[in-house]
């Protein structure tokens, strides 16, 4: 056929704006205005950016020049978050006006059942007996979590067993880009990726996993996000401040932010406990933190919280149908004891409190 005098039909295609995006696009709309909460999510999926630590790091950027693909633009929580849209793929259906707390199935009062979690954890070690389970059921092949090192310093690993678990549990209040453990699972060649961590670390990989073309960045690996409650994150200059207060930081065996105060406890042949109001801390959140309206974690598979329930009980809010599967199957296994909650309302108001701050 003769194509001689035919006209080729031109379409102009409007590329997604963030295909015209690169790092200074990010630089300029989060790290330079203070939005960056130090999640992780684009140095994790782009081999040019790095988070180095201190009281002062951001992500920057290593290379000559920007290749202007978009991604870390794209992932980045602070940049843009379509939650109806998430939660449309994730929960099936996006939440009501009514529902502060975001979609969820069913709350609970939780504490694991094995002794060495409830010893090492922060509440009622939800979150490490579910991690236990999931591993031990072949649900997930390695979790990503947060540990820390003697002097308080955060370390990001990716651990498979339940002794590994167990020693990275218990809340690190400095914040740390968390999700750069998900790149380090990928680069192992893990297949099934649990990892847990906070609001804005959740947000990301929810971005992460309901992405459309045309990135593959192994998002098919990333299984179950168990989200932790959080009203800030903290620089590094709280260990500093606590470590004035106690003498010597390695001293230190856990730290709490609970009925509105600050608990340091120590462990220096007795046990001491150093308590102060949250004003104590002021200056010392991330100053990203300020903009983030989300308190429960609202996309995450499972939720977890201390607010809500009696001390040594973690509260738990099951999302997404696979929460649910798994809390129901851990607790038929025993891993963990789970009592319904009804009473919701210190939840509530905290989420509350943060969206109001968020959207100042
Ligand atoms: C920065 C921060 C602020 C928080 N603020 C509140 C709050 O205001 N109100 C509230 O009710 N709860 C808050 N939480 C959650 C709470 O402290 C517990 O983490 C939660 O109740 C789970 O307890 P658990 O015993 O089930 O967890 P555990 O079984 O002890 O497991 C805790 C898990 O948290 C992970 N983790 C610890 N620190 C970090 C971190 N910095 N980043 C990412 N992951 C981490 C570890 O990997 C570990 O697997 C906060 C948590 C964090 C990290």
């Amino acid at each position: 056929m003769s194509t001689e005098g035919v006209k080729p039909e031109i379409r102009y295609v409007r590329l997604p704006r963030f295909l015209e995006c690169g790092f200074a696009d990010l630089k300029e709309a989060v790290v330079e205005v203070g939005r960056c909460s130090l999640c992780g999510t684009c140095a994790a999926f782009c081999g040019w950016i790095s988070i180095k630590s201190g009281e002062t790091a951001t992500p920057s950027f290593e290379a000559d020049y920007d290749v202007l693909c978009g991604l870390c633009y794209t992932l980045c929580p602070r940049v843009s978050l379509d939650v109806e849209e998430i939660e449309r793929k994730v929960f099936e259906r996006a939440r009501g006006e009514e529902e502060t707390l975001g979609v969820f199935r069913k709350a609970y009062a939780v504490r694991a059942t094995d002794a060495k979690i409830l010893k090492n954890a922060q509440d009622g070690g939800a979150v490490t007996a579910l991690l236990a389970f999931a591993l031990s059921e072949g649900v997930l092949d390695c979790a990503v979590v947060t540990s820390a090192n003697e002097a308080w310093e955060n370390e990001v690993k990716v651990v498979n067993n339940a002794e590994e678990l167990i020693k990275s549990a218990g809340t690190k209040y400095v914040a740390s880009p968390s999700v750069l453990g998900v790149r380090d699972a990928l680069d192992a060649g893990y297949e099934r990726i649990g990892f847990v961590g906070t609001p804005c670390q959740i947000q990301a990989l929810r971005k992460v996993q309901t992405l459309d073309e045309p990135y593959r960045i192994g998002q098919e690996k990333i299984k179950l996000l168990l989200g932790l409650f959080c009203m800030e994150g903290f620089k590094p200059s709280l260990m500093d401040f606590v470590a004035k207060l106690v003498g010597d930081v390695k001293k230190v065996k856990k730290l709490e932010v609970r009925k509105g105060l600050f608990w340091i406890h120590t462990a220096d042949g007795g046990e001491r406990v150093f308590v102060m109001k949250l004003s104590e801390l002021e200056g010392r959140a991330m100053p990203g933190c300020a903009v983030c309206t989300d308190f429960t974690a609202e996309l995450a598979d499972v939720s977890v919280g201390s607010v809500g329930t009696p001390e040594g009980f973690s509260t738990v809010l099951v999302r997404s149908k696979l929460g649910e599967r798994l809390v129901t199957a851990a607790t038929e296994a025993g891993y963990i004891e789970a009592k319904e909650l009804e009473e919701l309302k210190p939840v509530v108001r905290l989420a509350e409190r943060k969206r109001l701050r968020g959207q100042r």
